[in-house]
């Protein structure tokens, strides 16, 4: 047996952080992996630091990180050759600090609702080893050449000392895995958490399941010895400096991190030196169609070792609907998330990214904008939304908002603008339904006006907004407004006698009717409803289906428009009473039917006029 160097009990107050960290979160456990293999990469930095300083001699030593995992003794171990620790250091580092840390952790974060803690449970340590194990083992020996230890530590809180035998320096770190958490014997639970936790981190980590089965054994003599694979990419992409960087390494890194086999349309490299000092890169992913979920995923990274996905103190929540790696190694992890959203830093680092990928949009635009025209249909939900939730994001990126065209084509507010000029004046025409306002849209486009398209559920409220920042622009539905907005042939009498006859037949005594002569449009009446009535109209839909009861129907502000260079309105001025009336009213719900859908009562009456229409052939 060896001989005990050193014997001790946990103090009575720190005793019990042990069953604290055992029953700890259960879907925080797999951390306790991302703890141990760091502390061992840290291990091995330390020592080449050492080496870099002329403070060691390293030889032609390579430095690895050895995850081992034995079903059949019920151990994860995990092994690296870096510094190690002397015995001093062993009491020092694990039985003082370390203890001491993590009973800070566990008394600050304990009675917190663990998902407003701490983030990606940072900080806790090497004692996180005991959420999963009922005995911790680890076997040490310096760089200095000093001798082995052996520290064996049960779930009590009890641990021994002893002399050991270790091939070369380094800390070997073997949990006994309790019965409650057998899982983490499973090869692929052990491979998982490696690969979400520990995929970049910046030594070479080396995975073995020992066989337990005959079987496999058997297979492994026919086959040739697999060359070993270190699980991580020790030097990740975001590392590189963007100007060594190819399109191929940013998309093979997106597909590798992200299992996305669609290619992303494009990627903001940000590197951000003193003061901020964070690296990291996001993704403009393709999105197939508006109402596919948009979840992103932005990964934090803390030196390279995962902390966690999508954090909206670091970066703004609409900014999660990318995806993207982000390395801050100054950000404060081991504090809670309410510190988080009033540091200073943490508010720079999101306004930094924010300006990034306010750049990029408006690089595109300026400088590549082709490209920014085949992506705009992908990228613009995001856009929207973003303009929506920041208006500094917004203001920044204004200039480069476009609007897509009936014709296909894509133009900026700006351009729109400056063709309306000679017909009309800050004004953006647009459709919500290109099928449904067919007819509208080509009589715009026959007085060669240019339509915009928003025909997205987010566009009504997107619209209100860009209003309210800049009052100068008004959006007009093509069918708000079509006398105002179309020019007139010729000047169109106004005729009492009709105007007095369509409000009749429509049953609206407040029905406006307005005049204009388009000889080639083949409309005789167009029912419009004004843009600011049918806003609200809309909105009280938006109560209603949320319950809310605004009381009764909204009274809209509807204009009839009488095209009198329709030969079909010249014939109705010539017909007599009744007849005039019936073929008044067929004319209004022809109008009514390309506004709106009937209601049933509506359609019956229109179904029975128009049979009767037939009879008369
Ligand atoms: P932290 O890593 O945040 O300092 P830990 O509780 O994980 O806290 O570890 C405490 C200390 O124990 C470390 O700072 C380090 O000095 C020492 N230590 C832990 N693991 C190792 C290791 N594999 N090799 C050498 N020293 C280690």
């Amino acid at each position: 047996m060896d001989q005990t160097i050193k014997k001790g009990g946990i103090s009575v107050q720190t005793e019990h952080i042990f069953p604290v960290i055992k029953k700890w979160l259960y879907s925080e456990k797999d951390i306790f992996l991302r703890e141990i293999v760091s502390n061992a990469c840290d291990a091995v930095t330390k020592l080449k630091r050492l080496a870099s300083l002329g403070q060691y001699d390293a030889g032609d030593e390579t430095y690895r990180v050895d995850v081992i995992l034995d079903k059949t003794a019920k151990t994860l171990t995990v092994s690296d050759n870096g510094i190690g620790m002397t015995a001093e250091e062993l009491d020092r580092y694990i039985c003082q600090i370390a203890l001491s840390g993590a009973l800070e952790f566990v008394e600050k974060y304990e009675g917190e609702n663990k998902n407003n803690g701490i983030i990606g449970h940072f900080g806790l340590g090497f004692y996180s080893s005991f959420m999963v194990s009922d005995t911790v083992e680890l076997v040490t020996k310096s760089y200095t050449g000093t001798d082995a230890v052996r520290w064996v530590c049960t779930a009590d809180g009890n641990y021994e000392a002893s002399a050991a035998e270790r091939d070369g320096h380094g800390t070997t770190v073997i949990m006994h895995i309790s019965d409650e958490e057998a899982s983490y014997l499973e090869k692929y639970k052990i491979e998982e958490i490696l690969e979400k936790y520990c995929a970049f981190m910046p030594v070479e980590i080396y995975f073995t399941a020992e066989d337990d089965g005959d079987e496999k054994d058997e297979k492994k003599d026919e086959k040739e010895p697999e060359a070993e694979k270190p699980v991580n990419d020790t030097t990740p992409l975001w590392q590189k400096n963007p100007s060594d960087c190819t399109p191929e390494e940013y998309k093979e890194f997106y597909r590798k991190v992200f299992h996305d086999y669609r290619e992303p349309l494009f990627w903001i490299h940000v590197n951000a030196d003193y003061p901020l000092n964070f690296r990291g890169i996001l993704y403009f992913p393709k999105i197939t169609n508006e109402y596919e979920s948009i979840e992103g995923q932005v990964k934090l990274y803390y030196n390279q070792v995962f902390v966690a996905d999508n954090i909206k103190e670091v970066i703004p929540e609409y900014l999660l609907m990318l995806k993207g790696v982000l390395d801050c190694p100054e950000l404060p992890l081991n504090v809670s998330r309410s510190y988080l959203q009033n540091n200073t830093y943490v508010s720079k680092v999101s306004a930094h990214i924010v300006k990034k990928v306010a750049d990029k949009l408006n690089s595109l635009c300026n400088v590549s904008r082709e490209e920014y025209e085949k992506v705009w249909n992908d990228i613009r939900t995001f856009v929207e939304y973003a303009c929506m939730r920041d208006r500094k994001f917004y203001d920044r990126v204004k200039d480069s908002l476009l609007l897509e065209l009936t014709d296909g084509k894509f133009v900026t507010t700006a351009d729109y603008l400056t063709t309306a000029k000679e017909t009309h004046e800050n004004t953006v025409y647009y459709t919500s339904d290109k099928a449904a306002q067919a007819q509208y849209v080509s009589m715009f486009e026959a007085q060669g006006m240019q339509v915009a398209v928003f025909e997205r559920q987010l566009d009504t409220q997107f619209l209100s907004m860009i209003e309210s920042y800049n009052a100068d622009v008004k959006y007009v539905r093509i069918d708000a407004d079509v006398a105002g907005a179309l020019k007139s042939d010729e000047a169109a009498a106004e005729d009492k006698v009709l105007s007095d006859l369509f409000v009749k037949v429509s049953g609206n005594e407040k029905l406006k009717v307005a005049f204009t002569a388009l000889k080639d449009s083949g409309v005789p009446v167009l029912l419009t409803i004004s843009e600011e009535s049918r806003r609200m109209e809309e909105m009280m839909k938006m109560y209603a289906m949320s319950g809310m009861n605004m009381g009764g129907a909204f009274p809209l502000d509807a204009t009839l428009t009488v095209n009198t260079a329709s030969p079909l309105i010249q014939k109705l001025g010539t017909l007599q009473d009744e007849k005039q009336e019936k073929t008044a009213a067929y004319l209004y719900q022809l109008a009514l039917l390309s506004q709106r859908k009937l209601t049933a009562e509506e359609l019956q009456k229109f179904l029975q006029d128009s049979y009767a229409m037939l009879d008369l052939i």
